[in-house]
């Protein structure tokens, strides 16, 4: 599903640089990310999702270099076959739960907003406690609500890799169990493969592998 190779990266010429010779995902595979904060996991996952272009290495996703690109076909590329759970929501205020859940339609004609995906989005909203709040805007609801939404827009396409950047960081112990629950069962039925920053240790023995940030640091000898 995923395969690094070589990827080399660096936010400017003196900012903090990433280099990872290899990493791959298999189909259907969950890999948990683990690594202090600022290791660069967040940036690994823009690169993949192809937010972020390598300055060298190639990345393929579902068969495709995503790092060979064009920028709008990266954009296409990551709306229709890549959930993304950002670290900080990325939710649009000016849209209601509903309509920010449904956002990945408005912005990729491939993906057809019928009553199967509108079916999709009650039934994830509902699952995650935020069935009856979808008519508010992001401002009216709570953190925890709002990392809700943003993975019930992650989930609503069906993709075949879902990234998930500190998904379950700002809710309760419950909460977390049960959002991991809600994740994995998604990827389950979409056969998707999951690729999950978490800070949260004990939910470390539900995933297959853990990947350990720490030896990406350039110059780092691991
Ligand atoms: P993590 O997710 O592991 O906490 P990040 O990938 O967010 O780490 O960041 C890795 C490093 O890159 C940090 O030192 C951070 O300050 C830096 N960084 C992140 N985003 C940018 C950016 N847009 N411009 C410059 N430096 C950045
Ligand atoms: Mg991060």
């Amino acid at each position: 599903m995923v395969r690094v190779e070589n990827l080399t990266f660096g936010y400017g010429a003196d900012g903090f640089r990433l280099r990872v010779p290899e990493f791959s995902l298999d189909d259907g595979e969950r890999v948990a990310v683990v690594g202090p904060s600022g290791s660069g996991k967040t940036t690994l996952l823009n690169l993949i999702a192809g937010i972020l272009r390598p300055d060298d290495g190639r990345i393929d996703v579902a068969g495709t270099e995503v790092s060979g690109l064009s920028d709008a076909a990266r954009r296409r590329f990551r709306a229709s076959r890549i959930g993304f759970v950002f670290q900080d929501f990325a939710l649009l205020d000016y849209l209601s739960a509903r309509q920010n859940i449904f956002y990945p339609y408005r912005i990729t004609p491939a993906l057809v907003l019928d009553d199967a995906a509108r079916d999709r989005a009650e039934r994830l909203a509902s699952a995650c406690g935020i069935g009856d709040k979808l008519d508010r805007h992001p401002g009216g609801l709570s953190q925890g609500e709002q990392q809700r939404v943003a993975i019930c827009r992650a989930l609503v396409t069906q993709p075949k890799l879902i990234l998930s950047d500190e998904a379950t960081g700002n809710l309760d112990p419950d909460s977390k169990a049960r959002i991991l629950d809600l994740l994995f069962e998604q990827a389950t039925e979409a056969g998707a493969a999951v690729l999950a920053v978490t800070h949260d240790h004990e939910l470390l023995p539900r995933f297959e592998r853990v990947l350990d940030f720490a030896q990406f640091r350039e110059g780092a000898t691991a």
